[in-house]
């Protein structure tokens, strides 16, 4: 029987992280993938093909909207869903490939196959052919998690569809509904409706991307509806009916009046499920909480002392980069260090264009919480790197604390705003003033202006409005 130091179960960003982490601190290493391709659902159905496809679109929006005013006159472009299709699955097996490279480069032992607990110290892994038991002195649970709905909804894959298969259509709807207002709803929601679709977005909360700043909200659905897309906030679904060639949602409006939506496809987004299904947390007893999600101390670790979790099957945000952190502190745990992760500074980004991207404490978050703060915030259209490149819609918007002026929150609606929040998180981890970025140089012209200038408004004394 093979015995390993640690042995992951889900080759994620979560999992994969961690096996390269613990190779990297000389740990026998073994991980486990249920399915052929390693890299989770970020890599094969999630960040990555939701990425290319939201650029294919683009690439397509512009040139039929934008090429003429910038001086270039092209005629008969059309759309070959087909090839960006193709070329997502392509840019997901380059991507995916990339982990086996990595896998083998740090001599991590990859078993294809559905992991199970036998006991604390054993796992199963049963695949097609095959049945091995490995012994782990730990294990890390990295299952990551799955499309969630709601009681009343049947994902049929066909009419009734998720993010799984929004990301692998053989046509593009004439018509989508969306039933949730949040990253997938919005992200997938652009990529149709660049495409052609008319796209309508029915969320439950009175605004869209309910946990950002309401700022944001605001500002993105502004300029989706600008693009086309329709909103109707504060709409609760009751059915949704796969009537064969098309599906019928119904839901409740803001005055409680029953209203029918029609469309050819309707992408349920309604959030992600933990998934632990037939992983035998029973045969080991390891604690679950209400929510479905594995149960972690501050260190990762279940009440089962050597078994750990980390990702989208714990508490906290679901993301990739969430799951990236925590697979390398808790590689950095089993082999005796003491790494920490700020919570409060993992970055939330949402890549519709204007891109939406945030950090650290929303101004709803301060109000409630009856801190001092003050406020800067700066419109992009101000900004010449913006207007070179057509791009002004949005803002940043920054919080600093009133009395000692460090930065509490950064929220940025705008062209590549998912690249320049890795300003404020780095600055946010060195404790920055809103004056320390104020007084830094930043290059002109560029978008990251806007920061400086947000940063120079919380002192009342920005240059460029
Ligand atoms: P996962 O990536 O879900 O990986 C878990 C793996 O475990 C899977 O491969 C699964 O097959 C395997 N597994 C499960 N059970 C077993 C078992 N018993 N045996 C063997 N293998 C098993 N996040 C971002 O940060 N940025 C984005 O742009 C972004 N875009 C997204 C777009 C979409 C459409 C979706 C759906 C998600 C997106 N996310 C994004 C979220 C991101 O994909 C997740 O947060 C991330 O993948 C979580 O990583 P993980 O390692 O915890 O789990
Ligand atoms: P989400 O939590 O972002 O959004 C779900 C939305 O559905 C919310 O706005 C919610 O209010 C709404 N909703 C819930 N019940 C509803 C109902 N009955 N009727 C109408 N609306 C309802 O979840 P998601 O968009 O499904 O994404 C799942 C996870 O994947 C998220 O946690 C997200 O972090 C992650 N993800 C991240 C990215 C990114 O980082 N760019 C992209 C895609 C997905």
């Amino acid at each position: 029987m093979n015995t390993y130091d640690v042995t992951i179960i889900g080759s994620g960003p979560g999992g994969y992280v961690a096996a390269i982490r613990c190779a990297q601190l000389g740990l026998k290493t073994a991980i486990i993938e249920k399915y052929s391709t390693l890299g989770g659902t970020c890599l094969n159905v999630g960040c990555i093909p939701s990425k290319a496809l939201l650029d294919s679109s683009h690439h397509y929006h512009d040139a039929v909207n934008h090429f003429e005013k910038h001086g270039i006159e092209t005629s008969g472009v059309k759309i070959n869903f087909k090839q960006m299709i193709d070329r997502k699955s392509e840019v997901v097996a380059q991507t995916s490939g990339g982990i086996n490279f990595l896998m083998d480069k740090n001599g991590i032992d990859v078993f294809q196959g559905f992991g199970s607990f036998v006991d604390a110290t054993h796992i199963k892994i049963t695949s097609e052919e095959k049945t091995d038991t490995i012994e782990s002195r730990h294990t890390i649970i990295a299952t990551g998690s799955k499309p969630s709905t709601l009681p009343f909804i049947t994902i049929d894959k066909k009419r009734v569809i998720s993010s799984t298969e929004a990301l692998s259509l053989n046509e593009i709807p004439k018509k989508l509904l969306v039933i949730g207002g949040g990253v997938i709803g919005l992200e997938l929601g652009q990529v149709y409706s660049r495409l052609g679709s008319e796209v309508s977005v029915i969320e439950y909360m009175p605004k869209i991307i309910p946990g950002m700043d309401g700022m944001l909200s605001k500002e993105l659905q502004k300029s989706l509806k600008k693009q086309g897309i329709k909103f109707f906030t504060g709409h609760k679904v009751t059915s949704v009916k796969n009537t064969g060639d098309s599906v019928t949602v119904m839901a409740d409006n803001k005055k409680g009046i029953p209203t029918e939506f029609n469309a050819d496809y309707c992408l349920i987004a309604v959030g992600r499920r933990p998934y632990t299904d037939k992983l035998g947390l029973e045969n080991v007893g390891v604690k679950m909480n209400e929510r479905g999600q594995v149960e972690t101390n501050d260190h990762l670790q279940t009440n089962i002392s050597n078994i750990y979790a980390i990702g989208d099957v714990i508490k906290g945000a679901m993301l990739a980069h969430k799951a990236e952190e925590e697979g390398s502190m808790v590689a950095e745990i089993i082999a005796g260090q003491k790494p920490h992760i700020d919570y409060n500074l993992i970055p939330g980004v949402v890549y519709t264009w204007p891109e939406v991207a945030s950090v650290g404490k929303t101004e709803e978050q301060l109000k409630e919480s009856g801190v001092n703060y003050k406020v800067g915030s700066f419109p992009m259209r101000a900004l010449g790197r913006a207007r070179a490149s057509m791009d002004i819609d949005g803002q940043v918007k920054v919080l600093a604390n009133a009395d000692t002026d460090e930065i509490l929150g950064m929220h940025i609606i705008g062209a590549r705003a998912a690249d320049m929040i890795a300003e404020a998180v780095i600055a946010m981890e060195f404790r920055a003033s809103s004056e320390d970025i104020a007084r830094s140089s930043h290059a002109h012209p560029s978008y990251t202006e806007a920061i400086k200038e947000a940063c120079l408004a919380v002192a009342k004394r920005a240059i460029h409005i």
